[in-house]
């Protein structure tokens, strides 16, 4: 089974470590997520593509996407058709399906923070696909009046007519945003960001101005909100506020729940996913990679007993499992089969936290790979001098497979394999985050010298 999240750009998104999580907390292993890089110009090929591919459960859709998708699609869930946009696809018996779990994703947040809209007033800023799915859930939950205010008011206004058509119990009102406060006089129960205002911006959200029900909740759809200053404000206006990472999360699990069908109670994992997104980024995993014989076993060992981590080596792994060696796993099976191992035994640890992962030599060559390790934890570049590796590896250059044919007393032969094999593998190796020069040092100066450097630099992409 697999599934995508697709769009331009689409290096920031949170998709794949959720749901790479939940496979595991549901014991799926052969679950594979990907995420794929797909300009407009390539929506239609790629769906095609997935609609041809029997393995594909469904994508998940992020911008700018969510509207185009639309007329891919052989059929389209009633929230869809009401706001337009669609975030999630689900693959069955050749036919797709389009839903908008941001839906979801709101009410849900919404009923854990007790904040009842039956009857009342809310205010959402921003107009774009985000506020529409508010403005739908809202609708939905019975809401009397939505204020939708936007500085883009053509953008409020057709929103609210298209949203209220579905809804003609509540009032939508387009409202200009930013030239002044607006007067709204009914008391509000809910505050909603759905901008993309970010801390670059002057313009400081008015919250104080408007009148508001006692305990009125103020929502940002932001999910690092220490970034943006409207969670921020209401906190120190004293509401009661909440983030986005909840919806975040309810919406993927309602996506896993379109995919494979309801969860079982104890295997919602909402609090541990949103423990392993807000604090795991300290703890993701450290993978080492670097040519073969560089040191990563031994340099890994270290590293885990100093900060007292796991270590997990991919190849031991592999070993464990098939009860080969590696040479015989490539002399029995081949390389092709050993990379499928290698797949699987990355995909098994990659998200297990506080553990240093060893990686083949080869490990990266396989983009998957890289992508899943880019986003699972921090790659950590061991580097070598062909001469050095040269010293290294030559007492047991019989024990790589890849090294073996070129095992002869006549140590240029050895070198020219080790620089064409070095030269090939050498720009996917210097994407790592880190790069450590092994050279002239000893493993125990290396895991000191990893330390210090990863200690600098930042961890953590969003
Ligand atoms: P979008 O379609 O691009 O809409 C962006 C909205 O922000 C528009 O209304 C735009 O106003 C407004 N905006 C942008 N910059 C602004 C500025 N400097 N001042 C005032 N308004 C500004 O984006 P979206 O998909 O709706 O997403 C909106 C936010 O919700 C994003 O931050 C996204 O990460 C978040 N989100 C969170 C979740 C979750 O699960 N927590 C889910 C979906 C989205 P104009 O129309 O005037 O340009």
């Amino acid at each position: 089974m697999k599934a995508a999240v697709i769009g331009t750009p689409v290096s920031h998104s949170l998709s794949p470590v959720i749901f790479s999580f939940l496979a595991k907390q549901v014991g799926m292993p052969d679950f594979h997520y990907t995420s794929q890089e797909v300009p407009p110009s390539q929506l239609t090929l790629t769906l095609s593509e997935v609609k041809a591919d029997p393995q594909y459960v469904g994508l998940n859709v992020t911008l700018p996407h969510k509207q185009a998708i639309l007329q891919h699609l052989d059929q389209l869930a009633p929230e869809v058709k009401c706001i337009g946009a669609a975030n999630v696809v689900h693959c069955i018996e050749g036919r797709t399906i389009g839903y908008n779990t941001d839906v979801l994703g709101v009410i849900r947040t919404l009923e854990d923070h007790q904040c009842d809209v039956r009857g009342n007033s809310a205010l959402i800023w921003g107009a774009g696909g985000a506020s529409r799915a508010v403005a739908y859930a809202l609708g939905k939950l019975g809401a009397t009046t939505v204020n939708i205010l936007n500085r883009d008011f053509d953008r409020a206004r057709i929103l609210c007519a298209q949203i209220g058509e579905t809804f003609p119990h509540a009032l939508f009102v387009p409202i200009l945003a930013h030239d002044e406060t607006p007067k709204i006089t009914t008391p509000l129960s809910l505050l909603v960001n759905a901008t993309s205002v970010g801390m670059k911006t002057d313009w400081i959200f008015p919250i104080d101005k408007f009148p508001l029900l006692p305990g009125a909740l103020a929502f940002d759809l932001v999910y690092n909100p220490e970034k943006i200053p409207f969670y921020a404000m209401a906190k120190i206006k004293g509401l009661r506020a909440v983030d986005g990472l909840d919806m975040l999360i309810y919406q993927a699990l309602a996506t896993w729940e379109i995919w494979f069908g309801p969860l079982e109670q104890a295997q919602i994992p909402q609090e541990r996913l949103r423990d392993f997104l807000l604090n795991g980024r300290q703890s993701r995993p450290f993978f080492l990679t670097g040519f073969m014989g560089v040191g990563k076993t031994r340099i890994g060992s270290i590293l885990a007993k100093k900060l007292g981590w796991q270590f997990v080596d991919t190849d031991r792994l592999i070993q464990e499992e098939i009860g080969l060696s590696i040479p015989e796993i490539f002399e029995t099976k081949g390389e092709a089969a050993f990379r499928d191992l290698e797949k699987r035994a990355i995909m098994k640890v990659a998200y297990c936290q506080k553990t240093i992962i060893s990686l083949g030599g080869g490990a990266l060559m396989d983009l998957d790979n890289l992508s899943l390790i880019e986003r699972a934890g921090d790659l950590i570049y061991l580097s070598a001098s062909v001469s050095t590796l040269l010293e290294r590896l030559s007492p047991r250059a019989s024990q790589r497979p890849l090294l073996a044919k070129a095992d002869s007393p006549n140590e240029s032969v050895r070198e020219e394999k080790i620089r064409a094999l070095l030269e090939l593998r050498e720009p996917v190796y210097n994407r790592a985050r880190f790069k450590i020069e092994t050279d002239h040092r000893d493993p125990e100066g290396i895991a000191e010298a990893i330390l210090k450097r990863v200690a600098k630099g930042p961890r953590g992409k969003s």
